[in-house]
């Protein structure tokens, strides 16, 4: 039986084309910005009337990629290194029994492009596409609790290693062009500072791995001290 059915207000327009490489939270690559597009009959100004006053908002939306896959009681936390199993209720993972996430993100922008009305986001952790049921506004004086406590994840994940450019990369981040690619290398480097690697990483032996942004190929691999960003590339085009 199910009792609700919600209609999405609007849709994720991002640099995130696959789930690698993505924030494992909002507000930890403050770089990966998002358009969020509202569609019809949503878009109206005067819903927006007084939202701009507001530095960051709520975004509740579906995990699109994770409806086809059933729910399990328990998940494995990348923070645990992926081998301990907590509660899915004691997770943020999208693989719960209605898939529905929240982030809290900063608003840049409220603005109209060839009439589609939009808000320019950054700090985001959603893929492109992802479905937008709801959007509030955050209340600092409600919603930071300065004194919580957060069991197994108590702190934003230390950043691994510093991120190098080889010259190939280096060259692609100079001729990319910046209305389709902002911020491309600020954007890599804050991502990959993360540390993307699935947390069986230590194990498996790999040393280069590729990441997708937009329509991007991304390849880098670890060195003993640096993560290194080989190459950027645009499938079947010479150049960016
Ligand atoms: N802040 C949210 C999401 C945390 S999980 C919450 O706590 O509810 C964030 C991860 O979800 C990202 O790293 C990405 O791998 C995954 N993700 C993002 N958008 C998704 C989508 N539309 N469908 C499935 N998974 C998604």
């Amino acid at each position: 039986m199910s009792p609700f059915t919600f209609q999405p207000i609007g849709t994720i327009r991002s640099c995130f084309t696959e789930k690698f490489g993505i924030p494992r939270q909002p507000g930890l690559v403050p770089e990966a910005r998002a358009f969020l597009e509202i569609v019809p009959p949503f878009d109206k100004a005067e819903a927006f009337r007084g939202l701009e006053a507001f530095s960051h908002v709520w975004l509740i939306f579906v995990f699109h990629q994770c409806l086809a896959h059933p729910w399990k009681a328990t998940v494995r936390p990348p923070r645990l290194g992926g081998n301990r199993r907590v509660g899915v209720f004691a997770s943020r993972s999208g693989f719960r029994p209605n898939a529905i996430g929240q982030s809290a993100v900063r608003l840049l922008g409220i603005e109209r492009k060839k009439g589609t009305l939009r808000l320019d986001l950054g700090g985001i952790d959603l893929l492109d596409g992802t479905p937008v049921l709801d959007l509030k506004p955050y209340l600092p004086y409600a919603d930071a609790i300065p004194d919580a406590t957060a069991g197994y994840a108590p702190e934003a994940p230390a950043n691994l290693k510093p991120v190098v450019f080889a010259a190939p990369a280096e060259q692609a981040c100079q001729s990319a062009d910046p209305e389709a690619y902002p911020n491309l290398k600020i954007l890599i480097t804050g991502l990959l500072a993360q540390d993307p690697r699935p947390a069986y990483k230590d194990g498996d032996g790999r040393k280069s791995y590729g990441m997708r942004l937009w329509d991007l190929n991304v390849r880098f691999s670890l060195g003993s001290t640096h993560i290194i960003v080989e190459t950027i590339e645009r499938p079947g085009r010479q150049c960016l």
